[in-house]
């Protein structure tokens, strides 16, 4: 098949690299000039483990190229994927749909033969019938179909969530367009790849539904891990009594600093504004955006706590500051709101992440960057960690309180055994332990 992604991004580049390495002809498309030429160069743009071994073999065997010219790339095409951003929009929470709606237009002019084109963007209900309408008012003659196909990948396991997915799920209307989707994933399994064909509207929801379900486990636990705090119980055990339960699953049950990312923040609130605007509220998933948001807030707090009630002139070290290990991604990190809490409180912030320093700086211009977990530690009143890399997970102790002026141990991914933080010295507080 010939394919080609719109939007070279986490979801586009992986997406048409994992397809490529399936045997796919596919080119790779992004109006932003600098990371084509990046891209054209061997250089992956992203920090996402595996890529950039994957785009190397994939260019070098001629099934992989890019290019900021759309419409060229659009003919001949047997699937135009659009896989560009679709952030809040601004002001009420909508998602911002004009990369989209830009993408439609172009690839609407330059449509030559039948062409499947699939929305793998996170976008809202209705979404498909307006490109549908958007290339039909541009191009009335074009022979096409709209098929929604939404991404399930995680960042930091992105390839092998593409490659090895629970389902796929494919929102479609016309069986020509289905047959293209069933040969674009007939690779994914010898036996029966597990694609869930559904309408193109139950597609689109099928995607805000489970970001919203995953987003609410989240943050159930970590209410719970706040009572456990209140009345002595462990949250690490409680989750595992509930998580060995089929019925509930132990993933998505570790309590911790809140869920931030590119997902869930900006999809709870355009799946509420969905509801709103269709009059069938989600007050549950209300609830849950509310939580979450007073939660990162509540674990600067925690760290203001533990170093007695105020952190002006204090030194703080944070450890990872991505929103989740394995990612360079910092947008809507919980690192963000921490950082902000601690800077307005007067505490002087010095950090370390391995991959998202560079994404991090602009964001936090008030931190004081390191190029390692001890250097951001030496001469710090406290040690906070925020992501769990696995770099963090062994740190040496005793280094760590030689280097600290305090001993002070704010764990707040739970990385640290609490018995072993406190044997070693330290005064520690986690999330939901005692
Ligand atoms: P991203 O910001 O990393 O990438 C989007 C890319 O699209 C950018 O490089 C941008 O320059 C490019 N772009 C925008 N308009 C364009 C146009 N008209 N023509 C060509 N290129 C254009 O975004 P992302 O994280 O890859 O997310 C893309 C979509 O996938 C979003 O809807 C997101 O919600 C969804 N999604 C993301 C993830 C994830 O983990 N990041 C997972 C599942 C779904």
């Amino acid at each position: 098949m010939n394919i080609t992604m719109i939007g070279s991004g986490y979801v586009g580049l992986v997406s048409g690299a994992c397809f490529a390495d399936f045997g796919h002809n596919v080119i790779c498309v992004d109006s932003d000039a600098g990371k084509i030429e990046r891209l054209k160069r061997n250089e992956i743009p992203i920090y996402e483990p595996g890529l950039d071994e994957l785009v190397a073999n994939n260019v070098k065997q001629g099934r992989l190229a890019f290019t900021t010219e759309l419409a060229p790339a659009v003919k001949g095409a047997d699937a135009v994927f659009i896989a560009v951003g679709t952030p809040s929009r601004r002001g009420d929470g909508h998602a911002d749909l004009s990369y989209v709606y830009a993408a439609a237009k172009t690839i609407a002019s330059a449509l030559d033969g039948f062409t499947v084109v699939v929305n793998k963007s996170t976008v809202p209900v209705g979404t498909g019938d307006e490109v549908e309408r958007i290339i039909r008012e541009v191009n009335p003659k074009a022979d096409f179909a709209v098929v929604s196909n939404p991404e399930f990948l995680r960042e930091g396991a992105a390839i092998e969530d593409f490659k090895r997915p629970d389902r796929v799920v494919i929102g479609v209307e016309e069986p020509r367009a289905r047959e293209v989707m069933e040969e674009i994933y007939r690779p994914l399994s010898l036996n029966a790849p597990p694609l869930v064909f559904v309408g193109r509207r139950t597609s689109e929801l099928t995607k805000y539904a489970a970001n919203a379900f995953l987003a609410t486990k989240i943050t159930f636990i970590n209410e719970i891990a706040d009572l456990c705090e209140k009345v002595g119980a462990d949250v690490q055990e409680v989750a595992r009594g509930i998580g060995l339960d089929k019925r509930i699953g132990s993933k998505f049950l570790h309590a911790g600093p809140g869920y931030g990312g590119s997902c869930f923040p900006k999809d709870t609130l355009a799946l509420i504004k969905t509801g709103q605007d269709e009059g069938s509220s989600l007050r549950i998933v209300e609830t849950v955006v509310a939580v979450n948001d007073s939660r990162k807030r509540a674990m600067a707090r925690k760290i203001i706590h533990a170093l007695g009630g105020s952190v002006r002139g204090k030194r703080i070290a944070l450890l990872g500051l991505a929103f989740k290990p394995n990612t360079d991604d910092m947008r809507d990190a919980p690192s963000l709101a921490i950082v902000a809490s601690l800077a307005g409180d007067g505490a002087e912030v010095h950090a370390y992440d391995p991959e998202s320093m560079a994404q991090a700086r602009p964001l936090m211009p008030e931190v004081i960057f390191h190029e390692d977990a001890y250097s951001a530690i030496e001469g710090a009143d406290a040690l906070a960690i925020v992501t769990e890399w696995d770099a963090f997970r062994a740190l040496d102790l005793e280094r760590v309180k030689r280097l600290l002026k305090q001993p002070i141990l704010v764990d707040l991914r739970n990385v640290y055994r609490p018995a072993d933080a406190r044997r070693h010295g330290f005064a520690y507080v986690s999330v939901g332990r005692r």
